[in-house]
């Protein structure tokens, strides 16, 4: 079988890597890839947000499947148009992509389905967004409705913060995707990930996570695309999964399929959990960055089948065989990061970590130039390492992160702090 992955961070790292297990892969293309990509596959460089031009390259290098790693190729239509095709791919349809790329149309889906979630009300008016926030007071959480790379999130703990909020958004800060307004009941409790592959009508579930957002250790500063993960969630009990997949997922993934845009990929649920009461904080439409590098190193050569039997509609006969085991994925990042940072500097040492079936290095932004591997991004590389016990991937990570050198990176030493009882 011939792949092509879209994307090139360490999420496609990840899936790169997983997908190369299984030796139904012949022949593996990324585009665009990055440094460590071109290690272990052909990478390959095109508009991934073209349909078209995706669509001529799978013609010319004969490709079977596509499995689409970030949301812009979704959010563009390209899962359409090479279904259009009738080419097997991996990935929802813009239709059903709505889930993460509209928070109003996400939280029009849970009333339909019943799913618990936050309270809501969406504006498209600064002057009645701002007289519902005084009456309901502080905290409470405004949202752009579109996709803003994560910033379109005010979480506000006082009303002034929120009515700033509102000016901003209103204000052209995140351009069309604020041109409508979700203002959301703040949700107390603990935070996790729940991953579901969807084939349009079967869920099944395919691990658990949690991530670290901010820059700092403590789980301070400011916020970032992630600076690690690990998977399992403790807080994702059994009876919390159970919950989460019949009260949230299923009715969602129903609600779509009435509607005539049935889902068919991954589902990345954000969950809240009070009490053992899971509720839905919001969904997107692809694996996590770095979640997605944990879940990889849980599944292995088993990801390739299960995303094939996603996109061909046949998950009802499928199982995920599970080990009961621990993965951990900790970020180095460029100084400066989730500021400003230099690129270009060069990265030492990557040539000694080990590379076996439970310890990777999958790099995020990195280039390689005249054989040296150097920094291209804010994140830069993802030391994962699966183990018995999740202090046993721990140590494994940063034994890896710590035999790197690169003065200019820098990564937080406290990686799942909360789940081993580190408070
Ligand atoms: P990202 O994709 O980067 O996680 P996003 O822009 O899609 O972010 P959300 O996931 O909806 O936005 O919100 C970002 C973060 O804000 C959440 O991970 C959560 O910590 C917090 N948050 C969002 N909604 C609520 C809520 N109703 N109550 C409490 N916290 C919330």
């Amino acid at each position: 079988m011939n792949i092509l992955i879209l994307g090139g961070g360490g999420r496609e790292h990840a899936l790169a890597w997983a997908v190369l297990q299984n030796p139904k892969c012949d022949r593996l293309i990324v585009a665009p890839g990055n440094a460590g990509i071109a290690r272990i596959a052909e990478c390959a460089s095109f508009d991934i947000e073209n349909g078209a031009a995706t669509v001529a390259f799978v013609e010319e290098n004969a490709i079977d499947f596509v499995i689409v790693g970030p949301e812009a190729p979704l959010a563009a239509g390209v899962a359409d148009r090479l279904r259009d095709a009738g080419v097997l791919v991996f990935g929802p349809s813009l239709e059903a992509a709505r889930l993460e790329a509209s928070k109003g149309f996400t939280k029009e889906i849970c009333d339909a389905a019943g799913a618990p979630t936050a309270g809501y009300a969406r504006f498209t008016e600064a002057a009645p967004a701002k007289e519902y926030i005084r009456a309901e007071g502080a905290p409470i959480v405004v949202k752009a409705d579109g996709l803003a790379a994560g910033k379109g999130v005010i979480v506000a703990m006082d009303v002034d913060t929120a009515l700033a909020a509102i000016d901003d958004m209103f204000g052209g800060e995140f351009g069309a995707a604020g041109a409508e307004v979700v203002i959301e009941e703040f949700m107390e409790g603990e935070e996790a990930s729940f991953f579901v592959l969807c084939d349009g009508e079967t869920v099944l579930p395919i691990g658990t996570a949690q991530d670290h957002k901010r820059v700092g250790e403590g789980d301070t500063g400011p916020n970032t695309g992630g600076m690690g993960a690990y998977s399992p969630a403790p807080v994702m009990t059994d009876a919390v999964t159970e919950k989460a997949l019949e009260e949230i997922v299923k009715p969602t993934m129903a609600e779509m399929a009435r509607r005539g845009a049935p889902y068919q990929g991954v589902l990345y649920v954000g969950l809240m959990i009070k009490d053992g009461q899971p509720r839905l904080v919001e969904y997107n439409v692809r694996f996590g960055d770095p979640e997605c590098q944990v879940l990889m190193m849980r599944l292995g050569a088993q990801a390739l089948d299960l995303m094939q039997a996603a996109a061909e509609g046949r998950l009802a006969g499928m199982r995920v065989n599970w080990a009961e085991d621990h993965a951990m994925t900790v970020v180095l990042a460029a100084r400066g990061y989730p500021g400003a940072y230099e690129k270009g500097s060069e990265i030492r040492g990557l040539d000694s970590l080990p590379e076996t079936s439970e310890e990777m290095c999958f790099h995020a932004g990195t280039v390689e130039k005249d054989g040296r591997i150097l920094a291209n991004g804010g994140r830069v590389l993802n030391v994962t390492a699966r183990g018995d016990s999740l202090a046993a991937a721990r140590a494994r990570a940063y034994a890896m992160a710590d035999a790197i050198d690169w003065p200019e990176g820098f990564y937080r030493r406290d990686i799942g702090w909360r789940a081993l009882g580190e408070v």
